[in-house]
């Protein structure tokens, strides 16, 4: 991965303002997933994260956009992909993991047996915001009885200091915005 790379790659995510509510600028990382060397870039950069925290097991990635960047890292690294699901998607039996929203609470679920228990594991999305989501995320691959290895971001929105809800834990993100 080359570092200068990463930044044209950033080039490719589009803020926009007031989405999906006023107030919030929105990162759209789907332009840079359009991209055929935006994403090889971007797989390069996670896997090189990857490398230095040892073995990996498993990638898991939230619902929907941690799917879209954690299963081709997954496929580089060698590993299988388990998708976090929101609530109602996955047959049964499953786990799930409620936790609050700035509005109100959502929930994370994952096939009872996705998971084997003592699996090291990756946990992915596109952005870390108040890390609600990433924290969820930990606790339910902690349920499984799994260690979390790490919890990668694209893109993290530093004034919303979701990292702080991460502590302990080994986090990395490409890029920050303030
Ligand atoms: P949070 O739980 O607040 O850290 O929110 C993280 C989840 O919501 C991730 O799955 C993101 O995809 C999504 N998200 C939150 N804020 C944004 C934002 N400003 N731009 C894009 N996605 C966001």
């Amino acid at each position: 991965f080359e570092p200068g790379r990463a930044h044209e790659a950033l080039r490719r995510v589009r803020a926009v303002p007031d989405h999906p509510v006023a107030g919030v600028t929105f990162q759209d990382v789907t332009p840079l997933l359009a991209d055929g060397q935006g994403l090889h870039d971007v797989v390069e950069a996670f896997a090189l994260a990857a490398a230095r925290r040892g073995e990996v097991d498993l990638v898991v990635g939230m619902e929907a956009r941690g799917f879209l960047l954690g299963a081709p890292l997954a496929l580089r690294l060698g590993t299988g992909f388990v998708p976090l699901r929101k609530a109602g998607k996955l047959p049964p039996p499953t786990r799930s993991v409620s936790y609050e929203l700035e509005y109100g609470s959502a929930e994370l679920e994952v096939g009872r047996k996705s998971i084997p228990a003592g699996a090291r594991v990756l946990v992915v999305d596109d952005v870390l915001a108040t890390g609600g989501t990433a924290e969820a995320a930990c606790a339910l691959v902690e349920q499984c009885g799994a260690r979390v290895v790490g919890v990668d971001f694209l893109l993290e929105i530093d004034v919303l200091a979701g990292r702080t809800r991460l502590s302990g834990r080994s986090v990395t993100s490409l890029f920050g915005v303030p």
